[in-house]
């Protein structure tokens, strides 16, 4: 059986023929209000790991598609990093700052302020963006060639005041 929704950027259509008057810019409630309903139906049909693992793995996809379509290509790791802070920066997504990166063990921990997913979000007692955990797992191993398990560690919810992520690769 063919796939009906396989993804592809081309997707995305061609924004500034099909919305001359209203833009490529849409208020952030609007996207959460897509992205809590999508995250609310999944959790009631199947449970909140599937759920959980579900926006993990769109994030994942979405890095991969993000990483081939709206990111300079780079060689080193310092202009790979520039390259998707600006990317971050230009479509509105947050503020990316690396706090620390050990290239031998393959162990980064990032931080994203003024999150698109998060960032004014009531407390909760558990972290939020597992999109955007999947998200940065897909964009490093778009840069690097190896897979990456990404780790929300504080969130905006969490009391925190920016989204702070460990991303380690895994080599099994
Ligand atoms: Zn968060």
């Amino acid at each position: 059986m063919g796939r009906k929704y396989e993804f592809n950027w081309s997707l995305l259509g061609d924004i500034s023929e099909g919305r001359p008057n209203m833009g490529p810019m849409v208020r952030t409630e609007i996207y959460r209000l897509m992205q809590f309903c999508f995250r609310d139906v999944l959790e009631q049909n199947y449970g909140t790991e599937t759920a959980d693992k579900m926006f993990y793995e769109a994030g994942l996809l979405a890095g991969k598609q993000f990483y081939r379509n709206a990111m300079q290509k780079t060689v080193d790791f310092n202009a790979f990093i520039q390259s998707l802070q600006s990317a971050l920066a230009a479509k509105g997504i947050g503020i990316l700052r690396i706090e620390t990166a050990d290239y031998e063990q393959g162990k980064y921990v990032m931080s994203l302020s003024e999150d698109l997913d998060c960032s004014g979000l009531p407390d909760l007692d558990y972290e939020i963006c597992v999109y955007d955990e999947g998200f940065f797992a897909g964009i490093l191993e778009s840069f690097t060639g190896e897979k990456f398990k990404v780790k929300e560690v504080d969130c905006w919810c969490t009391g925190d005041r920016t989204c702070r992520f460990v991303a380690e690769v895994s080599r099994e």
